[in-house]
């Protein structure tokens, strides 16, 4: 059975062999763009060979790139754990061609590497097309797709764009049918979000470029970008519609399994799942030189961290036990990924100090997450003051609260943890300007608040860039 490596490796000799030159991921930190909390995509490290502001000494790339999809415009946290394809960290397989082929070469290389390469029954896909992308339609039919199988869609998952302006155009997506014995429907239709049909690679199709004033015209430069996730196809390639029984998720599912001494199939399943999950992008993260903060990328990165540490909680795990699952993912991705044996020992002592300070407040932050239940009716939402109290006095941050009541069919009600937070600030700011240094002090709240002393979570950020 081809793991995930050999099937990383597959890709990108097949477009090796097509011309492409391979191109190591970037880190997971994008250079020079404040916008974009993290990678998310593989286009993120070419944006500029796409318009054209830059030339290299290749037209046509291929890249396994590292992403992270946890905050911002692509947020999958809330997804791990609940889907069957959604991680926080992914690697994502991509071709890619500045100005070179196009549509009439770029379909006939994703068909002929998913199904013979990969050997994939193309009685099983499907294809997605831009509603009026006709050209896109008759070169899947000349492919072989068969006319019912290729399903127009009018919707901005059909249409990719860099941002409100500049580059943009139609995109072609590639769907397998894991069958009817898991729930879901065909792309387009009201049960898309289900696991059934899982998409498994994207291709999109710079053609235009959009202005301010609403305008689109034709780009001089026509180029291509597409992404497939390597744990879906993964999944796909060794028999299961499932991202995490993978060889790679399951070997960290399995080393969680073991440092919980709770049954990785069992009652605890999901929590091993997200665990899994939260491992691999905190230490990536960590090993690209993010760390733990009260803002910015720290803050999304400490989300992270506190989440699965909840889970391990759960799992009845009574020491810190992420550190000990690390070895098991340099064994896994550190002959790909280098920066994670380098990063070793700095991926493990920053989860056990997280995990030791985070337990002091963990035990007692869900004692009282617990009584705070128990005296509420069954529908009624938790108290903004509650869910403040946990975040301000035991470091919970909201979303893991949230993450916390959803398995409970609960909520919080977070107008009234806006307010709470809103109230705190005007306390520190009236106790502030007393002291007679009020000049200074507006500063230094006017800075705050625009870039967040505490609260920025990185949700309203604007990310332009880096969707595919
Ligand atoms: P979905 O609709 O399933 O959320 P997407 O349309 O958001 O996927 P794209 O932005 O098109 O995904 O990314 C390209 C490819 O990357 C997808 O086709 C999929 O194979 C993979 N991918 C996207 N998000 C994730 C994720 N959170 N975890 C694992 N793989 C992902
Ligand atoms: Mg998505
Ligand atoms: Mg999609
Ligand atoms: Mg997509």
């Amino acid at each position: 059975m081809a793991s995930l490596n050999d099937i990383r490796s597959t890709f990108l000799n097949y477009f090796e062999k097509q011309g492409h030159q391979i191109v190591p991921s970037s880190p997971l930190v994008p250079r020079n763009d404040p916008t974009l909390m993290f990678v998310n995509s593989g286009m993120v490290q070419f944006k500029n060979l796409f318009t054209g502001v830059e030339r290299r000494d290749y037209q046509r790339a291929t890249t396994a790139q590292k992403c992270v999809r946890a905050g911002g415009k692509h947020n999958d946290l809330d997804n791990v754990g609940y889907t069957a394809r959604h991680h926080t960290f992914f690697e994502m397989l991509g071709n890619f061609s500045f100005g070179d082929y196009f549509k009439n070469e770029a379909i006939p290389f994703a068909w002929e590497l998913v199904t013979k390469e990969f050997g994939i029954d193309p009685k099983r896909l499907l294809t997605t097309v831009y509603h009026t992308d006709d050209e896109a339609f008759e070169i899947w039919k000349k492919v072989g797709v068969p006319e019912d199988r290729i399903i127009r869609i009018d919707t901005s998952d059909n249409f990719w764009q860099m941002g409100p302006t500049g580059p943009c155009g139609p995109c072609t997506e590639i769907f397998y049918d894991h069958g009817d014995h898991i729930w879901g429907g065909p792309p387009g239709s009201a049960d898309e979000d289900g696991d059934r049909f899982i998409e498994i690679w994207n291709v999109v199709f710079m053609q235009n470029e959009q202005f301010e004033d609403g305008s689109m015209k034709a780009l001089d430069m026509q180029s291509i970008d597409t992404g497939m996730g390597l744990e879906r196809i993964g999944a796909l390639l060794q028999g299961s519609h499932d991202n995490y029984d993978t060889d790679t998720m399951r070997a960290l599912i399995e080393a969680s399994a073991h440092a919980s001494s709770a049954d990785p199939d069992g009652p605890g399943k999901m929590h091993h799942r997200v665990i899994a999950d939260h491992l691999r992008s905190t230490s990536f993260l960590i090993a690209d030189g993010v760390m733990p903060s009260n803002d910015g990328r720290g803050y999304v990165l400490r989300r992270i961290m506190r989440r699965a540490m909840r889970h391990a909680h759960l799992l009845g795990a009574q020491d810190p036990m992420m550190h000990k699952l690390v070895p098991a993912l340099v064994r896994q991705m550190g002959g790909a990924y280098p920066e994670l044996q380098r990063g070793q020992a700095m991926i493990e002592e920053t989860l056990l100090l997280e995990e030791t300070r985070f337990k002091q407040t963990l035990d007692r932050g869900l004692k009282l997450l617990d009584d705070e239940l128990a005296d509420l009716p069954e529908d009624a939402p938790l108290p903004g003051e509650a869910a403040f109290k946990l975040y301000d006095t035991y470091g919970f941050p909201l979303d893991l609260t949230q993450d916390a009541l959803r398995e409970k069919g609960r909520f919080v009600d977070t107008d009234g943890f806006d307010a709470a937070m809103a109230e705190q600030k005007a306390k520190a700011r009236a106790a502030w300007s007393g002291s007679g240094e009020a000049a200074d002090a507006t500063v230094w709240f006017d800075i705050a608040e625009k870039h967040g002393a505490t609260d920025f979570l990185g949700y309203d950020t604007e990310e332009a860039e880096g969707q595919i």
